[in-house]
């Protein structure tokens, strides 16, 4: 039989059949899967193959093949340092839910979140969450934010999650879609996906980040069905990406406007930064590109872990 991962508790994993009935999964015995290491060879969202034993009364799947995997997502490990674990796997897209105050949201942020869907292959798209409380001021803000990321590609939704404002355009997304929420806590993922599934009980805001940090647990991703057709995987405590490890070569490649000029510079391994004849440089100094988007690209090549330097809308 076929089916997904919807649930997996290291050992156990429950599995959605194509005909929608569930089972509980154990791997086969010999389980190997070439690629990644890591410490849960399958992962919520996993496309797998299963057959069912019967013992008496009870019913068990046996996983014995994953599926190919379009993308997933990864964090390492807490507890054993070198191994990584899989947070979910085929997720169609990852909207990441801003504010900019209660709480802010940098750009910084913003970046770092895009440049990790970009690694992983996700599609992302920016909900501007809380329109409904902004000052004329912060509606020119926000708008400033929608056409830059606009203009790079990512589609912008301006929304209200209490008054839901533009909730249907974010369902139209949804829909025939894996979709999962990221963003600071207090952005209004809770909110938004009650608004959007009122009779869904994620677990989204029952953990907090602080209270997550001092331990070492490894939080379990889950999968739900939307009514209108979808799933939401919900990742308890995981407010963003993480980080993906790259080359410093090849940052510039996951900033998809810097990518396209890349052929124009002098030098094919150019690193944007002090090298002549460089066409992102030369964009930048025109406007052509935004040099908020620069400077998230300079702090993440030079490692700096500041995400919350008041100063990056203002240059
Ligand atoms: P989470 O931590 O991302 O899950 O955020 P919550 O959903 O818990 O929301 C944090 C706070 O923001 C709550 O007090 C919500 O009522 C409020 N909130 C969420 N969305 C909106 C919105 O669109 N407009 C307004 N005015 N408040 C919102
Ligand atoms: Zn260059």
């Amino acid at each position: 039989m076929k089916g997904t991962v919807y649930k997996s508790t290291g050992s156990w994993y429950t599995v959605k059949s194509q005909n929608g009935t569930f089972y509980e999964c154990r791997l086969k015995g010999k389980f190997r899967i070439e690629g990644i290491k890591s410490t849960n060879p399958v992962a919520v969202g996993d496309r797998v193959l299963f057959e069912v034993e019967t013992k008496g009364d009870e019913t068990i799947g046996i996983i014995y093949e994953i599926e190919e995997r379009e993308n997933y997502i990864i964090r390492k490990s807490v507890n054993l340092s070198k191994q990584t674990h899989i947070i979910a796997a085929n997720i169609d897209i990852a909207f990441l839910l801003v504010t900019l105050n209660n709480p802010p949201t940098f750009t910084t942020f913003i970046d770092r979140f895009l440049i990790t869907a970009e690694a992983y292959h996700v599609k992302a798209v920016l909900l501007f969450n809380k329109i409904d409380t902004y000052t004329e001021e912060e509606v020119l803000e926000i708008k400033y934010l929608a056409h830059l990321y606009r203009s790079i590609g990512y589609e912008c939704i301006g929304i209200s999650a209490k008054t839901g404002k533009n909730i249907d355009k974010v369902k139209t997304l949804m829909q025939h879609k894996v979709s999962m929420f990221s963003g600071h806590s207090g952005v209004g993922k809770s909110t938004l996906i009650n608004t959007i599934e009122p009779n869904l009980n994620l677990k989204t805001s029952e953990i907090s980040e602080q209270h997550l940090q001092g331990q070492h647990t490894t939080t379990f991703a889950e999968m739900y069905d939307l009514s209108f057709e979808g799933q939401i995987i919900d990742t308890p405590g995981i407010k963003g990406f993480g980080i993906v490890e790259m080359e410093k070569e090849e940052l510039a490649d996951y900033f998809p406007e810097f990518f396209a000029l890349k052929v124009h510079c002098k030098f094919h391994n150019c690193l944007h930064l002090e090298e002549p004849k460089c066409a992102v440089k030369e964009a930048l100094e025109k406007d052509e590109l935004a040099w908020s988007r620069y400077k998230s690209y300079l702090q993440i090549l030079e490692g700096e872990d500041e995400t919350y330097r008041k100063d990056i809308y203002n240059k």
